[in-house]
């Protein structure tokens, strides 16, 4: 293996920016003169202070979330909120829909089950989530609490191409693998979540954007810790937050906005995913799992038909440099997760691969 670093595709865990690396590797031992790691810090001095205000200060400006929303850093992963999400909202009516268009959604549905009366807005299952329902397929109740849905599904290659209207029933939405990668009107949102480690840091801290004023109604038997009010009221700082995640997500902000903001993500996110796009359907062999109109910019899926074949062209890529392109057991065949921090250069190879294989097989 050397020193060289490899083209990442992992699902998640999945690549940083260099910079980033490099920026806090340089860091490690004594940030900016404190004497101390970031990791070593007192999450009450005012130099860890100063970083957590710097990144909610960068995150609000970057992905523009308007006054009236708050964003907090949490822990227990994307997954904490499917049952967050419920604990926190569904008092308001004792209803909820759910969109169900892959693994996640799936999950935080029968989770949400547990806590009051959910309806199943959509599915995707009749054609094992390879594609999005428009929104004229959306069953709504207008008396739902909220609407809940997963804007990129990481599993089965699909993403949300449209915000769904749900009148005046608040949007709750899973951004964990789409998140920072295109421009959204987060003001249509009650709730945004999401994962940190598919766009944003290391694993360890979720991002939460809230509408403060859905906060305050959390069912009697919600536990402290995960009480939206809880940590409205603590600015994230009830107890130890995750700080090194929320240093790193600071970086990850700064490399961001250095790549053109959301804006200039969202253009270059884009032509990495066409540009893999168009050499499968360009392809004899390969064909892709998402059917067209639903397909993700972030996790492109894709196979030859034969296991076999996969498998050869999986344990090829890894010989030529690229890891973790093995799909998900649930879809099979290949998965690219081709996240923020995936460099274009890394794509333009993983293409090149592709005609190679292509040709010889
Ligand atoms: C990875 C992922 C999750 C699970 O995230 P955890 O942080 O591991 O709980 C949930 N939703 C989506 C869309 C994901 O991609």
């Amino acid at each position: 293996m050397g020193n060289a670093r490899v083209y990442n595709f992992s699902a998640g865990p999945s690549m940083l920016p260099l910079e980033v690396l490099e920026r806090a590797g340089a860091e490690i031992t004594n940030y900016q003169g404190s004497g101390m790691s970031v990791m070593e810090m007192s999450h009450r001095s005012k130099v860890f202070q100063k970083i957590f205000d710097d990144t909610q200060a960068k995150f609000r400006k970057l992905f523009r979330v308007p006054e009236g929303y708050k964003i907090l850093f949490l822990q227990g992963g994307a997954s904490s909120q499917f049952s967050m999400v419920p604990l926190n909202l569904i008092g308001a009516t004792g209803k909820a829909d759910y969109a169900v268009t892959g693994n996640f959604s799936n999950i935080a549905f029968k989770e949400a089950k547990k806590y009051g009366e959910i309806s199943l807005a959509c599915s995707s299952e009749d054609q094992n989530h390879t594609y999005i329902p428009t929104q004229d397929q959306l069953k709504l109740s207008p008396d739902a609490s909220y609407f809940y849905y997963c804007a990129n599904n990481t599993i089965y290659g699909t993403e949300w191409q449209y915000v769904p209207e749900t009148g005046d029933v608040p949007l709750v939405c899973d951004m964990s693998s789409d998140i920072l990668s295109r421009p959204v009107d987060v003001s249509k949102y009650g709730i945004i979540f999401a994962g940190a480690q598919k766009n944003m840091a290391p694993a360890g801290l979720t991002v939460v954007i809230i509408k403060e004023s859905l906060a305050g109604r959390e069912l009697p038997y919600t536990p402290l810790m995960m009480n939206y009010k809880t940590m409205i009221d603590k600015d994230s700082m009830y107890n130890t937050p995750p700080c090194w995640c929320i240093y790193i997500l600071g970086l990850v902000l700064d490399w961001l906005e250095s790549q053109g903001g959301v804006p200039g993500m969202e253009k270059i996110k884009h032509g990495k995913a066409q540009m893999l796009y168009d050499v499968i359907d360009d392809s004899r062999l390969f064909t892709c799992a998402a059917q067209p109109g639903s397909r993700s910019d972030m996790n492109v899926t894709f196979r030859t038909g034969s296991e076999e074949l996969d498998a050869k062209f999986v344990k090829e890529s890894i010989e030529a440099g690229f890891t973790n392109l093995k799909g998900h057991r649930l879809v099979g065949g290949m998965r690219a997760s081709i996240y923020n921090a995936m460099p274009v250069e890394g794509v333009e190879k993983l293409c090149e691969f592709i005609k190679k294989f292509d040709k010889e097989n």
